[in-house]
């Protein structure tokens, strides 16, 4: 099977020689992961190479040489990567998704150059893929580009996955094109989050931008199911955690010790930027040693700061604060014998970035908003044998999952300081008592775990759409169906109304049928070789008002009436439900539920709340249902939730007795039944085995087939009639 790998870069650098450019492999934690996935699985991988050849002859000498690596590269140009790359992707989306409004720069020309960009990925993306290929898109730089590979590919397995955090819908909304980034991850089948809460934070922006409802981790867009999961990133833990022992490393270790002098070690490592926390981190320490003599001159911070994006304005003035400030602390402190910060602004090999972990006695992260930080894990998986404290931001993903570390507030110097003693202070029986256990969710939650997850839970999706598809009612099942109805001779049509025959709308008084559904019931009614059936949650009354006067059956409340020679019947024994308590508590939330509301039937009680906001009314159902789950229990009454619904009545009433009933009386050698809810599934399970029942709107397993819409539904019938 193919994996195409969609980033914004190769993992390549590109080196002139000869007057050729020859690439080498710059391996990043994706395609460590990536490695070790089946070995039949074929990789491919879009991206820009990271230069801007002008001349078509060097485009094409660099494509066919990275074609045998299997690489596919996408030729930007440098306003391009201005534009989109610095422009939209770093100066606005950055700052967005790390919360950081006040640098945002919008600027409407990055924005077009973004959607340029994403379309010319796609266009590269749309000669190499293969309908069978499973696409797997890369952060948010390419926001756009599941939707755009979609309209190509409608029926591929589509991924992405979010590097950065998404921020919380109070944030995401200032963008202006909201609604066009969400549009664009929604043709992906499954997207994917560091952590929970990032996860959480896409499906509100979702919501509340596009009108996008959710189950669980799965949102119904346009007859396809998108899926929303977390996936903790890891690193390759067995490597980081053996090279400590090789002796290049060893002996690094012991030149950096020496150079270090004896003094406790602070380590910190990250990109040049301001989502790090660089100051703040400097303020604490600062205060650290000023406040604690005890430790000064015994205590040293290493501060690696990798450049990165100096020549964006934000950037260079950091750098500048970055300077000054360790300048700063350095000429107050500094003594003979001892330097309080040493900064190298540069990046590290892996050797040397192990025996620094390895010889920090802490490691001091501390992001005002991360992703997730890679470098927290690496330093602990890097202590082998040796003991060492992390002292983490909140604000990182790895948070999540590295319990055992020191957490602070990185926005609260006072709490870096207090870390910092607390560190110092701790036991090596407890150090190295906590890192074992971040060793062991590291070690458990590694790269190659992070890729392979991914890409399972794409393929069982993909699988899973498609057996979904298989359901779905076409041309050639509807054929089928209709040749099964034409040949037989007593038949059962039974149909739940709303959300079947017409749609679910904001005001329920508003579902009437309209002339062409009479019509066609009317039809179907008229064939003396049919029953037709109506069974519905609504009351007798407005059953008989819109319906009334076709020669179909109705049954009404879900089961507990039915109407048989122009008379309505109960099906149950059960008296009304006339009860206070249940009534004020229905009151009482329906009072802090804006757009629900009490429908008070025959036999039962209705809290309706489709009008109501999505998250409140969740809120508000859940404290329902406890509020109601002891007086119910007491008289021997049944909740149940429907769609939208939660409706209070006797137990043992569903719309499965209608049906019992109507099996009782007669033998019928061809039924459809056709239902939106879950109501309507106790409809379905009371039926024989030949049955043919059909849900419609959301897929659902207890029924045979699938139709998307209640105008689907009424077109399905009128097939049956002409
Ligand atoms: N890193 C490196 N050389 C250095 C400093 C850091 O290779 O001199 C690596 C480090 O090992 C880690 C990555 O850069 O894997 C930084 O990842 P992280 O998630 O911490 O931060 P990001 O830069 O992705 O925001």
């Amino acid at each position: 099977m193919r994996i195409i790998i969609i980033s914004n870069r190769l993992p390549i650098k590109a080196i002139m020689k000869n007057n050729r450019y020859h690439f080498v492999r710059s391996e990043g934690g994706l395609a460590t992961g990536l490695r070790s996935l089946q070995s039949d699985d074929e990789i491919h991988w879009i991206g820009w190479p990271g230069l801007y050849p002008e001349d078509n002859n060097i485009k094409k000498s660099i494509t066919e040489e990275l074609l045998e690596k299997k690489f596919h590269p996408v030729f930007l140009s440098a306003e391009h990567i201005q534009d989109y790359y610095e422009g939209y992707s770093n100066s606005t989306l950055w700052p967005l998704c790390h919360y950081f409004y006040s640098l945002i720069n919008y600027d409407k020309r990055f924005w077009e150059a973004y959607k340029e960009v994403n379309k010319i990925f796609s266009d590269v993306a749309a000669k190499i893929i293969k309908p069978d290929d499973t696409v797997w898109v890369q952060d948010y730089q390419l926001m756009l580009l599941p939707a755009l590979i979609r309209k190509d590919f409608p029926d591929i397995a589509i991924g992405y996955f979010h590097h950065i955090p998404f921020p919380s819908y109070e944030l995401f909304r200032v963008l202006p094109e909201r609604a066009e980034i969400l549009k664009g991850l929604m043709g992906a089948d499954l997207i994917g989050f560091h952590t929970h809460d990032y996860m959480r934070h896409f499906l509100s922006a979702a919501y509340r931008v596009l009108g996008l409802e959710f189950h669980l981790d799965e949102i119904s867009y346009e007859s396809r199911k998108v899926h929303i999961d977390a996936f903790p990133m890891g690193i390759n833990y067995t490597k980081h955690y053996n090279a400590p022992k090789n002796n290049s490393v060893r002996k690094i270790a012991q030149s950096f010790r020496s150079q270090f002098g004896s003094h406790s070690l602070v380590l910190s490592v990250d990109r040049l930027d301001y989502t790090k926390g660089i100051i703040n981190r400097l303020k604490g320490f600062e205060d650290f040693i000023r406040n604690h003599l005890e430790y000064r001159e015994k205590t040293s911070l290493v501060m690696v700061v990798v450049p990165s994006r100096d020549n964006v304005e934000s950037y260079a003035e950091l750098k500048a604060r970055i300077d000054e400030t360790i300048g700063n602390i350095n000429g107050n402190y500094s003594t003979l014998n001892w330097q309080p910060i040493y900064y190298f602004y540069r990046s590290f090999t892996f050797e040397k970035l192990i025996a620094l972990y390895h010889i920090a006695d802490i490691a001091l992260v501390s992001p005002l908003r991360d992703g997730m930080n890679l470098v927290a894990k690496e330093y602990v998986a890097a202590k082998r044998d040796q003991p060492g404290v992390l002292i983490l931001s909140e604000m990182a993903g790895a948070a999540i999952e590295l319990k055992e570390a020191i957490i602070i507030n990185p926005n609260n110097v006072e709490e870096i300081e207090n870390a910092l003693v607390e560190a110092m202070e701790m036991s090596t029986g407890e150090k190295m008592e906590r890192l074992q256990k971040m060793q062991q969710v590291i070690a458990s939650q590694t790269i190659s775990k992070w890729t392979a997850d991914f890409i399972k839970e794409l393929k069982l999706i993909k699988e899973k759409t498609k057996a979904i598809s298989s359901r779905q009612i076409d041309k050639k099942i509807i054929k089928d169906i209709k040749k099964q109805y034409d040949t037989t001779g007593k038949r059962l049509i039974i149909l739940d109304y709303d959300g079947t025959l017409v749609p679910l709308v904001k005001d329920p008084k508003m579902s009437v049928p309209d002339k062409n559904l009479l019509k066609i019931l009317d039809k179907l009614s008229h064939d003396p070789k049919n029953k037709v059936v109506i069974n519905s949650g609504r009351n007798p009354d407005i059953l008989d008002g819109w319906l009334g006067h076709l020669n179909v059956l109705l049954a009404a409340e879900h089961g507990v009436f039915y109407k048989e020679k122009g008379k309505w019947h109960k099906n149950v024994s059960e008296k009304p439900i006339i009860n206070k308590e249940i009534m004020n508590i229905l009151k009482y939330i329906t009072g802090k539920t804006p757009g629900s509301h009490i429908e008070t039937k025959k036999m039962s009680l209705v809290w309706h709340y489709r009008n109501s906001d999505v998250w409140l009314a969740e809120l508000r159902e859940r404290q329902l249902v406890d509020a109601l789950m002891m007086p119910c229990s007491r008289q021997n009454l049944q909740i149940m939730k429907g769609n939208k619904v939660v409706e209070i009545k006797a137990q043992g009433i569903n719309k499965g007795i209608e049906v019992m009933r109507l099996l009782k009386k007669e033998t019928y050698d061809f039924i459809i039944a056709m239902g939106d809810d879950v109501t309507d599934e106790d409809m379905f399970h009371s039926l024989p085995d030949y049955a043919l029942t059909i849900k419609v709107g959301p897929y659902s397993d207890s029924a045979k087939y699938n139709l998307s819409s209640p105008e689907e539904s009424v077109a399905f019938l009128e097939n049956l009639v002409v």
